[in-house]
């Protein structure tokens, strides 16, 4: 099975449907969405519709729950906030019922996917190392589980009892060892932040057991004059150029 995760569009409808031409180059047989629709970008409503539209399974991210006001905005800095708060009133009430009706995890043989964390899927912890990953693998118990959230792509693998981090390179095959488990955050469509602005996603080839990071180029610009065109912060525009 070919199987296709994105995550973290966050209103991005340029990044979004570059993505989903990608996905469409990769003879995939399903799309999984991996949360945080909305939130930041100018399109809430349009990315919502558009991964409607993909046929994927889809959970929910913070954002979408905060937009939703299912989740407290506490939680969040100050442009985060702002976003939030425009996204509320942004939303159709068909978008806002679609989001506050998404699961928090699914699972296929061998997988699970989650946004933020397998151990507590509504609580929104980040996983940034080897250490914080270690806890993770006994929160569930199939071979790989799949998270977005910190919108960084890595590639944590449980061997012998230990956990390490591995680089998950651009657009390079990585092979994932049948006595290994693996817990892999598959990146970013819409606000990457690993300092390139390329929209990414994981494909991910079950009967293989291999992984690739795909990276794709899209209208940065013109993301970015939509947010402009808005009351949304300026920051979130200029953040798409550089990746962070
Ligand atoms: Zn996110």
């Amino acid at each position: 099975m070919r199987y296709a995760l994105f995550s973290d569009i966050h209103g991005n409808l340029e990044a979004l449907q570059a993505v989903l031409a990608d996905i469409h180059t990769q003879q995939v047989d399903r799309l999984i969405c991996l949360g945080d629709l909305v939130g930041y970008g100018a399109s809430p409503n349009e990315c919502v519709a558009t991964v409607r539209g993909s046929g994927a399974e889809v959970i929910a991210g913070n954002h979408d729950q905060a937009a939703t006001g299912q989740f407290d905005l506490g939680y969040f800095n100050e442009n985060a906030t702002s976003a939030i708060l425009w996204t509320r009133q942004a939303l159709s009430p068909e978008a806002r019922e679609y989001l506050e009706a998404l699961p928090l995890v699914i699972t296929h043989p061998g997988m699970r996917v989650v946004h933020a964390s397998p151990q507590n899927p509504g609580e929104w912890e980040y996983i940034l190392s080897a250490h914080e990953a270690a806890r993770q693998f006994r929160a569930f118990p199939e071979l790989i589980c799949f998270i977005g959230h910190s919108h960084f792509p890595r590639l944590y693998r449980l061997h012998n009892g230990r956990v390490r981090e591995l680089n998950l390179p651009d657009d390079q095959p990585v092979e994932l060892p049948a006595d290994c488990r693996h817990l892999v955050n598959v990146g970013s469509v819409g606000q990457p932040r690993d300092s390139n602005p390329l929209a990414g996603w994981t494909l991910y080839e079950s009967d293989e057991q291999r992984l690739t990071l795909r990276r794709v180029a899209y209208p940065v610009a013109e993301a970015q004059a939509r947010i402009l065109g808005t009351t949304l912060p300026s920051f979130l525009a200029g953040r798409l150029a550089r990746g962070i």
